[in-house]
C-alpha cells in the first residue's frame, strides 16, 4: 500500500533501500552524470561551425533583397545557386581536417545552420529572378484556372514588367556606350595623369557606376585552408566606381582600421573622392548606383548632386537605378575578376591585395584606392554630408519608387525626376529657402573612423599573425 501511494515499484524501493543503507540520506546521482553523451558537442566545435559560416557569408553572399522571392527583409544573404549547402559542408570539412578539429556531421551542421544563420539561404537557379518575375511566372503555372481575361491580364503584367525592366537596362546601355563615344576623341591618359582632375574642365558627358563588393578577410590562403576559417582575420571592404567610357573601375579598399561604416556619408565620401581624384572633370555625368539598399537611394545623395551642381563641380548629373532584381551592371564585372584572383592567391596584407586589385586584369581594368593604411592613417576622408547639407536641403517624399533623378545648374537646388526612363519628368525643390544656399569651397565635418578596438587589436595579434607571410605580421597583426 505504501508502494503503490509513492508510486514505486517493488524493485525501485529495493534500490532506494540499497542506497540509503550505503550513503544515508543523500540525493541519488545519475550513472550518467558528469558524462555527456556521445554525439554532444563541446562549445568551441559548435563556435568553430558558427565563425566558419559567418566567415564564409561575409566572403561569397550576395545580398540583393529585391531578388528573393518571399523575403523581404534586408538582412537575408544569398549564396549563389552554383553553391549548395553540402558544398559548403566539404569546405567546412577540408578545414577543419587541416586544423586537426572534430568535424560535425553534414546532418548536425545543416542543424547548427539553421540555428546561427538562419537568414543564409541558397538561391535556386530558378530563384536568380527578381521578385516580381517570380510571382509573375508563378501566377501563369496556375493560369489553367483562370479566365481568359485574367490569364491574358497576367501575361499582358509579365510582359510589362519585362520589357520595362529591358528599357532601363538598354537606358543603362545606350548611356555607357554613349560615353565611350564621347571619349574616343579624347587622350584620356593626359586627362587621367592630370595633377588635378579640376571640375568641369573637359566639355563631354561621362557615365559612371558604383557599388559594394563582399569584403575579404586578410591574410587569406586558399592553398592551405584551414585553421583560419575558424578565426576572424582582418577585414577589407571593396568600393567600385567604374568608368564603363574608359573602361576603368578605381577599388576603393576600406581596411578594418579605417572604415566607418557603409552608410550614407560613406559612400559619397567616396564618389566625392572619386571625382576630386579620379573623375576626367567631365561638365555632365550620368551615374548608375545598386538599387538594393539604402545607402545609394536616398536624400542624402540626391543634396550632394544637388551641391555639386551649385558648387559648379558640374553643370548637371543624372543618377539613375536598375530595376530592383534585373541589376547585373558593370562593377559587378570588375568584383568578379578580383575575387577570382584573390581565390588563388596568397594574400597577407591590405598592400598585397592592393597589387593583387592592379593585376587582377591583363588589360588594366581595376585601379585601386587605399582609403587609409594599415596603421590608420585617414587617406580618403569621410564627411558628415548629412548634417551638413541638411541645414540646406528638405527631403523628397516617396523617394524609393524613383529610378531616374537629375540636377542641373540651370535649375538650382531643383531635382527631377521620374519613375521609369518614359514616365513623365516632376521637379521638386530641394532648397528650404532659396535665400540661403550653402557657402561656396566650405566642406562639412570630418569623421574620424573609430579604429580598432583594444580588444581586436589584441585578438589579431593573438590569433592571426601566425597565419601572416613572414614581413608582413606587423602590417596585419601588430603587438597591441
Ligand atoms: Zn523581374
Amino acid at each position: 500500500m505504501f508502494l503503490h501511494l509513492y508510486g514505486l515499484s517493488d524493485s525501485r524501493f529495493r534500490r532506494l533501500k540499497e542506497h540509503y543503507q550505503t550513503y544515508g540520506i543523500c540525493p541519488r546521482i545519475h550513472g550518467n552524470t558528469k558524462r555527456l553523451p556521445e554525439n554532444t558537442l563541446s562549445q568551441a566545435t559548435v563556435e568553430g561551425v558558427c565563425t566558419f559560416l559567418t566567415n564564409y557569408v561575409e566572403e561569397n553572399a550576395i545580398s540583393l533583397p529585391g531578388r528573393i522571392p518571399g523575403f523581404k527583409s534586408d538582412d537575408i544573404k544569398v549564396l549563389s545557386s552554383s553553391e549548395s549547402k553540402i558544398g559548403v559542408w566539404r569546405v567546412y570539412e577540408a578545414a577543419c581536417v587541416a586544423s586537426d578539429v572534430r568535424v560535425v556531421s553534414y546532418r548536425k551542421f545543416l542543424q547548427l545552420w539553421d540555428q546561427f544563420h538562419p537568414n543564409v539561404v541558397i538561391s535556386k537557379p530558378a530563384t536568380d529572378l527578381c521578385f516580381t518575375c517570380q510571382q509573375n511566372t508563378n501566377k501563369l503555372q496556375r493560369a489553367a484556372n483562370l479566365s481568359d481575361s485574367e490569364k491574358s491580364e497576367c501575361v499582358k503584367a509579365h510582359q510589362d514588367h519585362l520589357n520595362c525592366a529591358q528599357s532601363e537596362r538598354e537606358h543603362y546601355r545606350n548611356s555607357c556606350i554613349n560615353s565611350e563615344n564621347a571619349l574616343e576623341p579624347i587622350d584620356t591618359e593626359t586627362a587621367l595623369d592630370r595633377e588635378s582632375h579640376e571640375a568641369c574642365s573637359l566639355n563631354v558627358t561621362v557615365h559612371y557606376s558604383f557599388d559594394y563588393a563582399q569584403q575579404v578577410h586578410i591574410p587569406s590562403n586558399p592553398m592551405q585552408p584551414g585553421p583560419i576559417y575558424f578565426k576572424t582575420p582582418r577585414k577589407c571592404g571593396i568600393f567600385g566606381v567604374m568608368c564603363e567610357g574608359l573602361p576603368r573601375q578605381v577599388n576603393f579598399l576600406i581596411d578594418e582600421a579605417t572604415s566607418a561604416g557603409k552608410g550614407a556619408n560613406t559612400t559619397i565620401s567616396y564618389v566625392h573622392y572619386y571625382f576630386e581624384h579620379h573623375g576626367l572633370g567631365e561638365t555632365d555625368a550620368q551615374l548608375n548606383a545598386d538599387n538594393c539598399s539604402g545607402q545609394n537611394k536616398n536624400n542624402y545623395f540626391l543634396w550632394y548632386f544637388a551641391w555639386r551642381t551649385l558648387m559648379k563641380l558640374h553643370h548637371s548629373i543624372t543618377y539613375s537605378f536598375l530595376i530592383a532584381g534585373h541589376t547585373k551592371f558593370a562593377p559587378d564585372h570588375s568584383f568578379g575578376l578580383i575575387k577570382k584572383a584573390f581565390k588563388v592567391m596568397y594574400v597577407s596584407s591590405l598592400y598585397e591585395f592592393a597589387r593583387l586589385v592592379e593585376t587582377s586584369s591583363t588589360r588594366g581594368l581595376n585601379k585601386a584606392q587605399l582609403v587609409g593604411t594599415h596603421d590608420g592613417r585617414v587617406i580618403v576622408p569621410v564627411y558628415d554630408w548629412s548634417s551638413f547639407l541638411g541645414q540646406y536641403f528638405k527631403k523628397l517624399p516617396n523617394i524609393k519608387k524613383f529610378h531616374h533623378f537629375r540636377f542641373s545648374n540651370e535649375n538650382p537646388g531643383k531635382v527631377f525626376y521620374k519613375e521609369f526612363v518614359s514616365s513623365p519628368e516632376q521637379s521638386f525643390m530641394l532648397l528650404k529657402n532659396n535665400a540661403i544656399l550653402p557657402p561656396p569651397s566650405i566642406l562639412p565635418d570630418i569623421v574620424n573612423p573609430d579604429g580598432l578596438t583594444e580588444e581586436r587589436r589584441n585578438y589579431l595579434f593573438r590569433k592571426i599573425r601566425q597565419f601572416c607571410k613572414p614581413g608582413t605580421e606587423d602590417i596585419v597583426a601588430p603587438a597591441p
